[in-house]
């Protein structure tokens, strides 16, 4: 099958010598819901940027359905993309009603296919009632379904999101993201969305793409990166746990919790790797104030969601997070044993 957009080393510099982004390759089949996730500054923006041609790139090249779109030296104009695009602050019209604003990308359509798109549309983000409407009347909430409407409205080959829950509090921002991926699932749309926000990738998309300082340093389904993070710096973005260092000795991994067998069939360990750091999830972490593990001091308790965090010290200073055995409450202060026990061990070469 033809992938909607294919990526092929992209590369891009606004100043000489400082790379925003490198030799970033993915490809998008159609229906797919992809998010690029990284922290600020990574170049999401510019990324969308260079796939909606308002930007050039330095190297490589962009397809779009198969066609040449953007090489160095040529880039096909946005407007003859069809790829529709929600930008973070929404970018209404302001002087014109929500219907005006849905319809502004129709206006070379016969009038009688405009105002059937318009009801479809309006149906299909719930607000038949405020086509009359200004922005400024709207919710954020609304003008985010506004944007999404206009966006969708001359029926992109693509639909690019940049942040869009960012300007919303936690709760409309779950309720919306709810609420977009069931349209763009009966659309049957091709979507990238932007987020620096883990939660919001790991719930929307079918396929991550971890940008790391410009880099795709992982692309692959939500569950396969939870799994294998392939790098440190995916792990700790994910926030999946803590670190701990480690020493590869006689087919184990050695740390101040103790040894830990290597699966032979499961190789964990880099290559010819002595160094290590164990990556250790609080699911894997269990605290008991009797028995046998390592002792530990509490020196934090979190509520999270319906479970409590306990982050501890270890006799060597480093900080893990666990989760109790029991149900009686550990105080902050606390001296409590740790168990260390591993579905799966997942480790990273230890840097110098
Ligand atoms: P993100 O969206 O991931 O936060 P951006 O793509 O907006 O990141 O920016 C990535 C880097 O590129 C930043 O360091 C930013 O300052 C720089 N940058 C983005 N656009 C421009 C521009 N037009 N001119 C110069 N630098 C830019
Ligand atoms: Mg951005």
């Amino acid at each position: 099958m033809t992938p909607v957009l294919s990526l092929q080393a992209i590369g891009k510099a606004f100043e000489p010598g400082v790379p925003v982004l490198q030799d970033v390759s993915l490809r998008i089949e159609p229906g797919a819901m992809v998010c690029l996730l990284g922290p600020s500054g990574c170049g999401k923006t510019t990324l969308l940027r260079l796939i909606a041609g308002f930007e050039e790139p330095d190297a490589g090249a962009i397809h779009l359905g198969g066609q040449l779109v953007s090489r160095p030296g040529h880039v096909v104009a946005p407007e003859k993309r069809h790829i529709g695009m929600v930008f973070q602050d929404y970018a209404l019209f302001p002087h014109m009603t929500v219907a005006q604003n849905i319809v502004f990308g129709l206006f070379r359509r016969p009038a009688t296919h405009r105002d059937r798109r318009l009801a479809d549309l309006l149906q299909l983000v719930g607000l038949q009632d405020m086509a009359e409407r200004y922005p400024h009347e709207l919710s954020g909430g609304q003008q985010q379904r506004v944007a999404l409407a206009r966006a969708l409205a001359p029926g992109p080959q693509l639909l690019l999101l940049d942040e869009p829950f960012s300007n919303l509090d936690v709760n409309l921002r779950r309720q919306l993201r709810q609420e977009m991926q069931d349209v763009l699932r009966r659309t049957d749309m091709t979507t990238i969305l932007v987020t620096h926000d883990q939660e919001e990738a790991l719930s929307l998309a079918d396929t991550l793409a971890i940008l790391d300082q410009g880099r795709v340093v992982q692309y692959d389904t939500p569950e396969a990166i939870v799994q294998r993070p392939c790098t440190r710096f995916v792990a700790e973005f994910l926030a999946l746990g803590h670190f701990l260092p480690g020493e590869i000795r006689d087919h184990c991994i050695v740390t101040e919790m103790g040894p830990v067998r290597l699966n032979p069939d499961m190789p964990t360990v880099p290559d010819g790797c002595r160094e290590i750091e164990l990556l250790i999830p609080p699911e894997c972490l269990t605290l008991c104030d009797n028995g046998h593990g390592t002792r530990a001091r509490v020196t934090q308790v979190t509520f999270q969601g319906t479970r409590k965090l306990y982050t501890v010290r270890l006799p060597s200073g480093a900080h893990l997070q666990g989760l109790c055995a029991h149900d009686a409450p550990l105080q902050t202060g606390a001296q409590i044993n740790v168990r260390y026990e591993p579905t799966v061990l997942i480790t990273f070469p230890s840097e110098p």
